[in-house]
């Protein structure tokens, strides 16, 4: 008897697990080859891509569902590459590093996890927060929380008095002496304890600020902030365990040192020279231009009181000179991979990016395979990307086709993730 019940559970089981979703899609784009293909179905089975069809298929069997997406276009989930998952800018973001505990922090996040995800976007690189952004990635990963699939920094690394150096601007009585451990260093030694550190945190990706930035309390936004040893340091232990690499860079001499010792990504890359250019041809390294983060730092610079006195020349300095920067590397050949910096801005907001690379030249196709094919590659995820029997089943939808209006990227209207709908 007990056999027997045994039997009709997992025969139970089979059925309901063999149930498939259908997409019948007006325009899906096939981010592989840069095509628009017409009037096609997807079949998901649990969290993969079980079939792609010509024509509209009929779902098989009464346990399978259809989802009507005839007048949209639908395209892979898309990927950023540069999020801060964990917080979002605000005239109070200075004084809430005070009054924040790690508690206050994870549950904001959550919320922004939620809204990056409504967005369209199925995955991100989170480049730097408290470390709750690990916590974060793995209650996503185990289905407590709505959010994206999260590559994440853990905190990032800096040199003392560097642009993620958490002591900056404050009171000599709370600044203490940060090392390796709160992602400061100083030496090879310290890098490789603070890449080891973090690794064993559970960061999947290391980032370091190449160079000063904008949003930081500290006088220079982009003059170089580690030595070639240092970074060597870093990159080469990175590597060891398997994890890309990320620089924040704006000054021109730190971000050569940075793609000369090896790095994957340069950020925002502000005043990269014709040389650098060449030199990211050469090496393979790619471009993440974060223009919207460039975009809306230079706008909220000229609010009274929005960033400390000392932040705002830098972004008025900065900001609005990233777009041009992109055009020119993206002309050049540069290798462009997505990414926003949200959290500098709102997050969900991070489609007005493709807007911004469009607007100065790069065309639409390339655009979405920068957040798609691109990303995939830099994250070395053979299983998004694109929509491909055997990939996991990231798609997300669009009312109008993006090749003839890019704003259709800003409102995402479908979103699935690892087969499972959460817009419809
Ligand atoms: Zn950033």
């Amino acid at each position: 008897m007990k056999k027997l019940i045994l039997a009709y559970i997992l025969l139970f089981s089979l059925i309901i697990s063999a149930q498939s979703t259908y997409l019948h899609c007006g325009k899906l784009i096939d981010t592989d080859n840069g095509k628009v293909l017409k009037e096609m179905t997807v079949i998901i089975t649990d969290a993969k891509i079980t079939a792609v069809k010509k024509g509209y298929i009929r779902a098989a069997s009464d346990n399978d569902k259809t989802i009507d997406l005839k007048n949209k276009t639908v395209m892979p989930g898309l990927i950023d590459m540069h999020v801060h998952i964990e917080s979002e800018y605000d005239a109070n973001s200075y004084s809430n590093r005070f009054k924040l505990n790690e508690a206050d922090i994870a549950f904001r996040s959550t919320v922004f996890a939620k809204r990056t995800l409504m967005a369209g976007f199925t995955t991100v690189r989170d480049l730097g927060g408290s470390g709750v952004n690990i916590a974060l990635r793995n209650a996503i990963n185990k289905g407590t929380v709505i959010g994206p699939r999260i590559y994440t920094a853990g905190k990032s690394i800096a040199t003392t008095g560097g642009h993620a150096d958490p002591t900056n601007g404050v009171k000599k009585a709370l600044r203490g002496d940060p090392g390796p451990k709160e992602g400061v260093i100083n030496g090879p030694a310290d890098a490789r304890k603070a890449v080891r550190q973090r690794y064993k945190n559970g960061a999947d990706v290391i980032k370091i600020t190449a160079t000063g930035g904008v949003l930081s309390v500290a006088k220079d936004g982009s003059g170089p902030q580690f030595t070639m040893e240092e970074l060597s340091a870093i990159i080469k232990i990175s590597n060891d365990y398997g994890m890309i690499t990320a620089a924040h860079a704006h000054g021109a001499e730190g971000m050569k040192r940075a793609v000369l010792a090896g790095i994957t990504t340069i950020e925002h890359g502000t005043l990269m020279t014709d040389e650098i250019m060449d030199l990211m041809k050469g090496k393979g390294t790619f471009y993440v231009p974060t223009i919207t983060a460039g975009k809306y730092v230079a706008d909220k610079a000229t609010v009274k009181g929005f960033y400390p006195e000392l932040v705002v020349p830098k972004a008025l300095a900065i900001g609005p000179q990233i777009q041009k920067t992109f055009g020119k590397a993206y002309k050049k050949g540069v290798k462009i991979a997505f990414g926003t910096d949200a959290g500098v801005f709102p997050h969900g907001e991070n489609g007005k990016e493709f807007g911004y690379m469009v607007e100065v030249g790069m065309l639409p196709m390339e655009a979405i395979q920068s957040a798609t094919t691109v990303n995939a590659k830099v994250l070395k995820n053979t299983n998004i990307g694109s929509i491909v029997v055997g990939k996991l089943a990231d798609i997300v939808a669009t009312d109008d086709d993006p090749i003839q209006n890019i704003n259709t990227m800003e409102n995402v209207v479908f979103v699935m993730k690892n087969g499972v709908v959460y817009k419809e």
